[in-house]
């Protein structure tokens, strides 16, 4: 009896490893055929400066339009891209194609935004470097005008590597942003030695705002790190007037959440550039 039981245990035990063997094959498969024919697409969630609530910049973020799945979240590829490598060829789609909509809105005279990419730690080579320039002179995008977003444990991989490519997106002109900012292990040692620009805080330490006083703590503390290495905060995930106001006064710089704007089509963020060319007219020019 028990030996049938145990064999049944077994053949369900294999049974799951085939499932979830094939499952991924079927999803890789499905993930190249999708990239390959073009169903990945971006959506663009606005930053504002915390100062004036003026638009500053977007974060371009993948989406995957499958025939029979719909709209397919990144934390469901991602990983699997990840795992598989195809997250080359898709980090030099995302790279490119969020350029191209970059310089298509700036050729179309909407205000001169930031734009923020997000590149995995596989990404996060030598070639990047070489990548990001082409893409630049191809599109014809400013370098001043992107910001590349990288984690915590992107970065800590090979430290003193990082150092060396970081220097050369920075002599590049683009922006670096460390996102996720709390989540990861980092060194404050090295952060200091990294040339970054911003610090995102992970939208973790900010959905408790401002009645968690843990992450209330850790939120005062993430700015005041910033400040004193003279980088620019960015708080995600903002989803109320509360955690909003909460920020402003610690004097976080900028904001991204729902509260804000949730990720927009491209066709969507003309509306955004047309209120905010609106109140070019009515304010003065300043912000963060
Ligand atoms: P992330 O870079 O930290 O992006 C912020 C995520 O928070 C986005 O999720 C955004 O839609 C979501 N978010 C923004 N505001 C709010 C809010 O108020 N409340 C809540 N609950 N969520 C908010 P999304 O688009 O699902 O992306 C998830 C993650 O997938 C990203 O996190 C990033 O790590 C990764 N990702 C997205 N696009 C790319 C890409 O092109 N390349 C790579 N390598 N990773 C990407
Ligand atoms: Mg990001
Ligand atoms: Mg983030
Ligand atoms: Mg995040």
């Amino acid at each position: 009896h028990a030996k049938a039981q145990g064999r049944n245990q077994y053949q369900f035990f294999t049974q799951q490893i085939n499932d979830d063997v094939s499952r991924s094959l079927v999803m890789e498969n499905a993930l190249r055929k999708g990239i390959a024919e073009g169903e990945l697409r971006l959506v663009y969630q606005p930053q504002f400066c915390m100062k004036n609530m003026r638009l500053r910049g977007v974060e371009a973020l993948v989406r995957w339009q499958h025939p029979e799945q719909g709209l397919v979240p990144p934390d469901f590829f991602i990983g699997l891209a990840e795992e598989t490598g195809l997250i080359l060829e898709l980090g030099a789609w995302v790279m490119y194609e969020a350029c191209l909509q970059g310089q298509r809105w700036r050729d179309e005279g909407f205000p001169d935004i930031e734009l923020a990419v997000n590149v995995s730690a596989l990404q996060f080579r030598e070639e990047l470097v070489d990548q990001v320039r082409r893409v630049l002179e191809e599109t014809g995008f400013p370098a001043e005008n992107l910001v590349i977003e990288v984690t915590e444990s992107t970065l800590m991989q090979g430290a003193s590597q990082a150092i060396g490519i970081l220097s050369r997106l920075k002599e590049l002109g683009v922006w670096v942003s460390l996102d996720d900012f709390g989540t990861g292990y980092s060194s404050l040692a090295y952060l200091k030695r990294f040339p970054l620009d911003k610090l995102k805080i992970d939208k973790a330490f900010i959905s408790d705002l401002p009645h968690d006083a843990d992450d209330s703590a850790i939120t005062r503390a993430i700015i005041s790190l910033a400040q004193s290495l003279n980088l620019l905060t960015v708080a995600e995930g903002v989803e109320t007037t509360e955690q909003l106001e909460y920020l402003q006064a610690l004097g976080c710089d900028l904001a991204q959440g729902y509260l804000l704007d949730r990720p927009l089509w491209p066709g969507d963020m003309i509306s955004r550039f047309k209120a905010e060319m609106h109140r070019q007219v009515l304010q003065d020019k300043g912000g963060c």
